[in-house]
């Protein structure tokens, strides 16, 4: 029986998912390098160590019924540890290898008979030629691994840029991947149990600024075609990783209404924050169940929502404008405990109830909530 589970991570991913597991009665143990993390604060125990300290990880599996981790950039080698000492840990080595390297990732994805945007591999200068010049500009390069909101990524539109971009790489494997022009980026968040059960919510619209995520509108202003579409792909891609957890298919649409898969998060992700406020199970205790052989709840929403990450702006590290955001009561306020609000970081994001439909006028009332925040 699972009574104590271990997190590998102590970010706000973590910190949500430990939430919802002890409201529920599990344990938590984390394992981060920062003492007091975002997960930390909530766990039962933190282990204060790197996600590549094996004496550490031994101590988690030791300490913890299963184990899982909140990010997949964490080193492989600990999860593989885990594995081949005995220890359960959700979801497998095998997922992480391929969903934490873009390029393993799009070739899989392209296994399973799903679109991807064109890319090539670049590892010397000489790579810009052939494939890569045939996808052409504009195009990002992005580091193969170790990326996360838009870090190790260039835009470039011409070779100059393309070289200038692998300088500063420097030397890390890189995918070249076209531009797509897509009119939303869309994504679905998924659980898959071990049995094979999979519960999916409704695709939610993504916007990001410079990589990062600003706001998710959910269910997404698609039509139920779409809809079908983009839950089949996750449903595919969820089965064919044999992935056990909760897990996040980025997509775009373009404007032909084709959809591209993006990328693959093996875990919970930001654009399912609002899973918390509007549903009877959220993407994090579907993760608990997941991981814990207990059965999967099909979701329901009860309310239509907007979430907007709250972002430090580098100019202090004290919210300001909380009593005018809560004065609407269609907000909830989520704050992750970080201490400090350095520019862009994510710090607590809100989800606002939308009675209705999710219209350009619900957009505008959510802008201006996240406006009456500030720092000092
Ligand atoms: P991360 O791991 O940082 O989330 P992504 O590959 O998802 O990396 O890139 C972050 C964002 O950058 C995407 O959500 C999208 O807005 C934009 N982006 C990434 N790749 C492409 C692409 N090939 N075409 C157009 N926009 C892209
Ligand atoms: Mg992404």
């Amino acid at each position: 029986m699972i009574r104590r589970i271990g997190v590998i991570g102590g970010g706000q991913l973590g910190r949500m998912f430990a939430l919802e597991a002890k409201r529920m009665g599990f344990e938590v143990v984390v394992l981060d390098p920062q003492e007091h993390s975002p997960c930390g604060q909530i766990a039962d125990e933190q282990i204060v160590a790197a996600y590549d300290d094996m004496a550490a990880i031994e101590r988690l599996g030791q300490s913890t019924d299963i184990v899982t981790y909140e990010f997949e950039n964490i080193a492989i080698a600990s999860v593989e540890y885990l594995e081949q000492h005995g220890y359960r840990v959700s979801p497998t080595s095998e997922v992480l290898r391929i969903t934490q390297d873009r390029l393993l990732e799009k070739r899989f994805v392209r296994s399973c008979g799903i679109a991807t945007a064109d890319f090539a591999e670049i590892n010397r200068l000489d790579d810009f030629s052939g494939p890569s010049m045939s996808i052409g500009f504009p195009a990002i390069l992005k580091t193969a691994r170790g990326g996360y909101d838009g870090k190790g990524q260039w835009r470039v539109n011409s070779l100059d840029q393309a070289r200038s971009a692998f300088a500063a790489a420097k030397g890390a494997t890189l995918i070249y991947e076209k531009v797509v022009p897509f009119v939303r980026e869309l994504s679905v968040i998924a659980t898959r149990a071990a049995d094979d059960t999979i519960v999916c919510y409704p695709a939610g619209e993504n916007t990001h600024d410079r990589g990062i995520l600003m706001m998710t509108v959910a269910p997404a202003r698609i039509s139920d075609n779409a809809r079908v579409r983009a839950r089949s792909i996750a449903v595919t891609i969820g089965r064919k990783l044999g992935i056990v957890g909760t897990y996040c298919v980025e997509l775009f649409m373009i404007a032909s209404g084709e959809l591209l898969v993006n990328e693959i998060a093996p875990r919970p992700h930001n654009s399912g924050h609002y899973t918390i406020d509007v549903t009877q199970c959220s993407q994090y205790e579907q993760h608990v169940r997941a991981i814990c052989d207990l059965p999967l709840a099909e979701p329901k929403l009860s309310s239509n929502a907007i979430m907007m990450n709250i972002l430090g702006s580098g100019q202090g590290n004290h919210l300001t404008g909380e009593d005018d955001l809560l004065s609407d009561p269609s907000i909830v306020l989520h704050m992750y405990g970080k201490h400090h609000a350095v520019a862009r970081r994510k710090m607590g994001h809100f989800t606002m109830l939308v009675d209705g439909p999710v219209d350009e006028p619900a957009i505008v009332r959510a802008k201006s909530a996240l406006a009456k925040l500030g720092w000092d």
